[in-house]
């Protein structure tokens, strides 16, 4: 058996555990891949093993991976995530390459991904991703803001608005790991009663998926803990 593909297997098993030690359905919590950095073969290794949904962070590299797997591979249906930070001038390719943004942080980028979403593709899926343990050097809305842009970005149309997204900071322990997700939580619940019809909580990474899910993760990205050590050779 690849190693992936046992990799793959021990996630979905922590997943489980920590959806049972939380008294949740682990249904309600989807495993993206971020596969940023591997190369096409290790993602098709990974939907081989019955994975679809991948997460990706730098837009060339994303792009030359899609299109390589759909000329080699056009058998895998695959869900592409877009998770990294997004500039002004590259939204068309995201809007017309991908099935979910995680990263959108201000609304002048949702705009241009709902107007350069292609006509004959499904809403585009966005997660707003939000500042939440307030680290000045990281993306994302600060919490404050947060409803005033969900609400800009839920009436676009051609986007669907999903939920939050967060990265934060590592903490020492368990304990002070859960308090940022708990945070997010809270933020999304308020979302909801505000009136926006939001389903997905992004939060959760190789590190910190227990905590995250601990605090209601419904979608988690792994990376390291299926593909190894990543490698920055740019
Ligand atoms: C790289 C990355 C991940 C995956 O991180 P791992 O520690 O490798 O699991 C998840 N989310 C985002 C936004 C990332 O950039």
């Amino acid at each position: 058996m690849s190693v992936i593909r046992q990799n793959l297997q021990a996630v979905r098993q922590r997943i489980t555990d920590a959806a049972d030690s939380a008294q949740r359905d682990v249904h309600g919590i989807d495993l993206l891949v971020v596969s940023k950095t591997f190369n096409a073969d290790a993602v098709i290794a990974a939907a081989e093993a019955g994975q679809a949904a991948f997460g990706e962070n730098y837009l060339q590299e994303a792009l030359d991976k899609i299109n390589t797997i759909h000329a080699t591979r056009p058998d895998l249906a695959l869900e592409w995530h877009f998770i990294g930070p997004i500039q002004s001038n590259k939204t068309r390719p995201i809007a017309e390459h991908f099935d979910w943004v995680h990263s959108v942080d201000r609304e002048k980028i949702a705009q241009r991904l709902s107007e350069q979403r292609p006509a004959e593709l499904p809403p585009l899926n966005i997660c707003l991703q939000v500042n939440i343990s307030g680290e000045a050097s990281k993306s994302g809305v600060l919490p404050a803001d947060a409803l005033a842009v969900a609400k800009a970005i839920s009436a676009l149309p051609r986007l669907r608005l999903r939920g939050l997204m967060a990265i934060p900071e590592a903490e020492g322990d368990e304990a002070q790991q859960r308090a940022p997700f708990r945070q997010l939580h809270a933020l999304f619940d308020q979302l909801r009663a505000a009136g926006l019809q939001l389903d997905t909580l992004s939060m959760g990474m190789s590190a910190d998926m227990t905590a995250a899910i601990a605090e209601g993760a419904t979608i988690v990205r792994i990376g390291s803990a299926i593909f190894g050590t990543r490698e920055y050779a740019k």
